[in-house]
This record gives C-alpha cells, structure tokens and sequence, in this order.
C-alpha cells in the first residue's frame, strides 16, 4: 500500500483523536463526568462503538475507556528510512478515526454546536433506520454513497446527485472542501435533500461521515442479527450485504484518508476525483480500495464498479406489459407488423465482452431504419448486436447470455422470438406497434434483464441494434466466425473422457417435458450450447437449468444410456421419458423442443436416414417439408424415427452411432452439404469412403423417395450393403444380448 496514504492516514486518526480528546474534556468541564451522553432516539448508543466493541457509552464517563482503546490502536507515523508493513496499522488508525469521531459527534449534541442546523441532520433516529435499513435488506435501496467534499461545481454537484438518485442509491453527506460542501451546494441549486430524497446532509464536518457508518452498523444489528462487539461478522456483513463507498470530492486532506481508512475495513473503498495515490490491489474490498483521477463525469459509474454494486432494473422499460406469462404468445402472420429473419431476411444476434471501459452501460443504438419507416407487413434485416462488461465476464459466458435473447424477448407481450445465432426469427405484432413498441426496445429489454439476472457476471450492457441490410450482412460473416470457433472448442473431448454430462431446461416454456442432455459429442439441439457452455452457465448459476449430470453405470454403451442421466431426465421431464439413447434415432432417441438446427428423419425404404435444416424450405424425399418435420419431431416428446439435432451434431462421431452413423445419411439439401463440406472430407476420411459427400443425395438429385434410391444405387451409397436400420445393430443386439444373459441368471 501507499506509504504516502499509510502517513496521511495515521496523522489524520492523531488529528481525529485528539480532537475527541478535546471535545471530551471540554463537555466533562461543561457538564460533568456523569453527565448523560447519547445520539436522539436510539437504542444503540454510539453505533459504531457498540457494535465493534460492544461498549455502551451513555454517560461521559463511557466514553474514556473508548479514547484509551484509540490511543492502543493508534500506530506510530511510518518512518521515513524504515521499511515496515503499513495496512494492518492504517486500518487500526481507520478504526480509532471512526471511534474518536462518533466521540466528537456525540460530545457536540451536549456542548454544541448542534449537529442538527439547517440543512445539516445529524445522526438518524431508529426509527429511520428501521424503514430505511430494511431497503437494504430488501434490495430498494442497492447501496449508498458516502459524498466527502465539494464538486467542482454545484452543476457537477446536481448531476450527480441527479444519477444517484436514479439509481436508488442513497447519499450521506459529510465534511468539506475548503468550506464549501457538496449538500451546500445542492441547496444552492434548489435541490431538496432530506431522508425523503435519498440525498442526506449529516454535518459539515469530516467527524459527521460517522453517521453514514452509524448508519450501516446498525443495519448489521438489528437485520444482519450481528451481536454488540462481534466486530468480525459486523464487518463482514457490511462488506458482504452492504453496497458503500466513499466518494472524496475535491482535496483529500490527512483527516479524509483516515476516514477513509476506517471505511476500508468494512469494505468500502474511496474513489477519488483527485491525483491522490491509489491502492489498487483488492484484499479487504472486494475490488480496489481507493481510485483515483477518476473524471468527475464518470464518477458514479467507477464507484459502483469498484464497489461492485448491481443496480437493478426493476421495470423492463417498454411500452407493452412484460413477463413470463407473455412467453408462449404466438403472433399469426396477420397480426405481425413487421418480421426480422426467419426465411424472409438475413439475422442474427450476437454476445460479445468488451472491457469495461470500452462500453456505456445502458447505451441502445438502431443502425438503420426503425419500425416507423417500414409498412404493415414487411419484413426487415436484423443483427441484434450485445456487448457486455465485467469484472468476471469472460468470454465463456458470450453462448450462455446470448441463448437466453430468446426468452427475455418473448416476455414482451406483442413480441415473438424463435430460433438462435444466424437463424432467429422474431416478429412485433400490429397491437404492440399501436402501443408505442419500437425495435430500439429490443435493446432495452436485453440491458435490463441481462443486468438484472447476471449480476455476477455483469455490470455493463451495451446494445447496437442493425437493421440496415448492408450492415447486417457485413456482420453476419464476422459473427459466423465466432459461431463456427464456439463449436470448435469442444472438439477434443469425447463423451467417454468426461465423467460428467449437462442438463438444459431452458426450453420448457416451450415444451414441457423437454430435457436436453449435453455431452461433448452431443451438443444442445439448438447448436448454441455445447458440453463447455453448459459448463460455464453452471458455474453463472449454480441453481440454473443447466445441472452437471454424472453419468453413473453405462447401461447401453452402444445406444448411448447411463444410469443417473435416466434417472435425471425422468424426473425433469416431468416422469414423461423414462429412458434415452443420446446416440439412437429409432429407440428411445432424446427429445426435440422446437428450436433444433436441423430434423433427421427415417427414410426406410433408402436403408438410411436424411437431414434438413431450418433454412431449407423445399421439398423433401420423405414428402413433407422443415416445418411439418419440425412440427411432427418437436413438442418434448420422444418420436422415434425423427430427432431434432444441432448441424455440429451431424458432424460429430457420435451421430446415431447406434444406427450406423453417417453411412446411413442419404439426403441433404445442398446448402446443408455445402455448409459441413469440410467436416464431411474428414468424415469420408475416416470411413475411407472416397467423394462421401456427392454420394449422398439433395434436392438437385430428387426430392422423391424412388429418385434417392436410384442415385444410391448409382453411387453405391454405402448404406445399401448395411443391416435393416429398422432392426437393431450386431454390436447392439450383442448389448441386448449381454444384458437378457445376465437378467436370467
Ligand atoms: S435446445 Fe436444448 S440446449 Fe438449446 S436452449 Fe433449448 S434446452 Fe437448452
């Protein structure tokens, strides 16, 4: 830490205490030893001193054994030459600054002058701790601000009061820059303060920042059931529960460090608009402890940064109502107003972290034209484009908060979000346009609820909104990257070097009974969600939906079935599945939701299986197209003989191992083809089968059954020389096999 801060802070607490010193001898002359001595209306004696030391100081008399305390804590001034350790001794300063000013405070009640004079209001009454503290407790009231100092100017002053304000936040009021103060210059603007406003002047001096952590003890005893003297919980309560900081306006004088020295020890660090030394390295606080230089206009922000304090949206800010009810809300293509994706124009949306200071929490942008230039009807481009910030943000996390654009847009009523990454599809219905809903509020609906459900992860969200086509389709390319290097990392693990799978039940809005189970070689039937992005969303939200399964006994290594993963679904599922195959199409497959990249479907008479993907809309050997597909896989049921898959799926060696694998894929339509050419050179590769790819059929060939097997028999696909698909595999029936054998024994 800063020797210069170490010496300035001990000199102040020398300072401090000698002033109490002063105080006191000055009120026993005046009235007496025995004389009473007490903050108005409370039941707790000076806060501060009962609740470190448990002391209860109501007479004179009390308060001598707390000045002999400080004057044991009271280090020597670190020395010039000598290097020595110098925390643990700033904290004692801190400490006995803290206890020397509630002495000072509470002397001035008996022999003034009156804390409480005009603007200025001295210690708060229990009875404003007890309807104020529970705000607190209940998260109305995120933290409060300890304002030390003056602004620059009274309109500096305002703004930021202003932006407290807005944020809920409280603001205690104390001491002075060469006698101006920062409450002074809020009265001067005509600005209200007062318990009500949430802005409080406590006193002019520096010794009156007591009452803010008067304050905050006495939240710990009487909501935090911390007990009178059990300093340790005290302090960890407040850092724990508590959302302080100091905020030191202007010059920071020996008496200001030692304040903020003793704010320190309940984890409140001082975040300075002035070049004082920094102490950066985190320890007490949860953060830094005391930031500097920091520009008056950013000051707010970077307190709430260092402190970690989450300010929550409390109200979605839209024009139509908000909530989970308004998830499963269809909107008929008749009631759309305008449309983004889907198979009418290019989409996308997108998560990407930045530093903290490379974004502006709250910021919305539309690129391009909003929903008052289109008409009824049409259908625009759309890159939904997020950028979020925080300390514990790491790019990990981009899939998890960017899968969950889905649900927080349905909320909205009048709004209808499918699909994920490159293939969304959302709709604003005629009604929500009527009540004022814009496409700008896509953003507002996606900072709010980010920043409210991620507090652990989050501190700043930022969101650019582009729907000009140009835009768009240039950011498409850059996002499909980052799409394509998501899926590639999990490619060196394999589902039988984890001991562990993960659930995912974000789509039981949607369909109940729906439970993907996602292993390394199986990815979420999404494609947003792999074996790593479960992992990271775990560790987000340890309750979430996305639970570590361990696989417990293999009971079918061939189709692909654990113990406990049954046991787990069986119970999420709402006891509707009983068992799955992660790697069987045809016996007990996994369920389909309604957000699945791509169906494969049973094709018997070709001894094999094709695959089309949501962007495909033609028709299809099997006679039906995507949609009718989808509608017969999806809904959270087990459908034997149609699964809903990811693309990275098709490409994995898993895919339907149980059926045969990729030598059973004879259909796919050719941007499908296209798009997986290289994972399927590898696959062709490893099968040893030469020009894999062009044996298998698409649209160009026939979107007839006889034309598929006609082109197979031409190209010798290799499933034709396979076993019925229809009947289990020899490696599966020796399973079946293995397993009768054993039943009977
Ligand atoms: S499809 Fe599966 S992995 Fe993707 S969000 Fe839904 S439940 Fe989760």
């Amino acid at each position: 830490m800063s020797k210069l801060i170490a010496a300035s802070a001990i000199r102040g607490a020398y300072q401090a205490v000698e002033q109490a010193k002063d105080y006191l001898a000055r009120a026993i002359a005046a009235k007496g030893i025995d004389a009473a001595v007490a903050f108005p209306d409370t039941n707790y004696y000076l806060p501060v001193i009962y609740s470190m030391l448990g002391n209860k100081v109501q007479k004179l008399a009390d308060m001598q054994p707390i000045i002999a305390e400080c004057e044991k804590l009271l280090p020597p001034i670190p020395s010039e030459k000598v290097w020595l350790p110098y925390l643990g001794n700033t904290l004692d300063a801190g400490m006995a600054t803290l206890f020397a000013f509630e002495i000072t405070e509470a002397c001035k009640y008996l022999i003034g002058p009156n804390p409480v004079d005009g603007i200025w209001l001295g210690a708060a009454s229990d009875v404003i701790i007890r309807e104020r503290g529970i705000e607190f407790v209940d998260g109305s009231a995120p933290g409060f601000a300890a304002v030390v100092g003056a602004a620059p100017t009274k309109e500096d002053a305002v703004r930021i009061a202003r932006e407290l304000q807005e944020k809920n936040l409280y603001t205690f009021i104390a001491g002075n820059t060469n006698g101006v103060s920062f409450a002074e210059q809020l009265a001067e603007a005509g600005v209200q303060t007062g318990w009500e406003t949430r802005l409080v002047p406590f006193g002019k001096d520096i010794s009156a920042a007591i009452y803010a952590l008067g304050f905050a003890n006495r939240a710990a005893l009487s909501f935090g059931n911390v007990s009178p003297g059990d300093y340790d919980r005290n302090l960890r309560y407040n850092k724990n529960r508590i959302f302080a900081f100091v905020m030191a306006l202007g010059e920071v004088t020996d008496e200001k460090y030692a304040a903020a020295a003793g704010a320190i020890s309940y984890g409140f660090p001082t975040i300075a608009d002035t070049d004082i030394p920094q102490i950066l390295p985190t320890g007490i606080c949860t953060y830094e402890h005391v930031v500097s230089s920091v520009p008056i206009s950013h000051i707010v922000e970077k307190c709430l940064e260092v402190r970690g304090c989450k300010i929550k949206v409390t109200k979605v800010p839209i024009p139509v109502a908000y909530g989970a009810a308004f998830e499963g809300e269809r909107i008929r293509k008749e009631e759309t107003y305008v449309e983004f994706g889907g198979s009418r124009s290019p989409a996308f949306e997108y998560v990407t972290s930045r530093n903290l200071d490379e974004i502006e929490n709250g910021k919305i942008i539309v690129v391009g034209p909003e929903i008052d230039s289109v008409e009824p009807g049409s259908a625009l481009p759309l890159g939904i484009w997020v950028e979020a910030a925080g300390r514990k943000m790491q790019a990990d996390f981009e899939p998890i908060l960017e899968r969950q654009i889905h649900h927080l847009l349905n909320g909205a009523e009048g709004v209808w979000h499918m699909g994920q990454r490159d293939i969304n599809w959302l709709r604003i219905s005629k009604a929500a346009k009527e009540k004022g809903f814009t496409i700008r509020h896509f953003g507002d609906i996606i900072h709010a609820r980010l920043i409210n459900d991620y507090p652990a992860i989050v501190d700043k969200i930022q969101v650019t909104i582009f729907t000009d086509a140009e835009e768009v389709t240039r950011r498409l390319a850059e996002v499909r990257h980052v799409y394509r290097l998501r899926n590639q990392r999990v490619e060196s693990l394999t589902d039988d070097s984890v001991d562990t799978f993960y659930s995912c039940l974000l789509c039981q809005s949607f369909a109940p009974s729906h439970v993907c189970v996602i292993t390394p070689e199986r990815l979420g039937l999404c494609g947003a969600y792999n074996w790593l992005d479960g992992k990271a969303a775990y560790e987000i939200d340890p309750t979430g939906g996305n639970q570590p399964l361990l696989k417990g006994e293999c009971i079918d290594p061939v189709r692909g079935q654990w113990e406990n993963i049954n046991k787990y679904v069986y119970a999420n599922s709402k006891q509707a599945v009983e068992c799955v195959n992660a790697y069987s199409m045809l016996e007990s497959p996994m369920t389909s939701c309604g957000c699945f990249e791509a169906v494969v479907a049973l094709l018997p008479e070709c001894n094999g299986v094709m695959i089309v993907h949501r962007e495909y809309l033609g028709e299809t050997p099997a006679g039906m197209k995507f949609s009718t597909l989808a509608s017969m896989a999806g809904g959270g049921q087990q459908v034997p003989g149609f699964i809903g898959v990811g693309k990275n799926y098709v490409a994995s060696r898993k895919f339907i191992s149980a059926e045969g694998g990729h030598k059973r894929i004879v259909w796919m339509p050719t941007s499908l083809k296209e798009a997986l050419r290289e994972e399927f050179e590898q696959i062709g590769k490893r099968l040893e089968i030469e020009n894999f790819l062009d044996k298998i059929a698409d649209e160009t060939i026939s979107t007839e059954l006889d034309g598929v097997v006609e082109y197979m028999q031409k190209v010798e696909h290799p499933a034709l020389s396979m076993w019925d698909i229809t009947e289990p595999s020899p490696e599966a029936a020796a399973v079946d096999a293995a397993r009768a054998a054993a039943l009977s024994q």
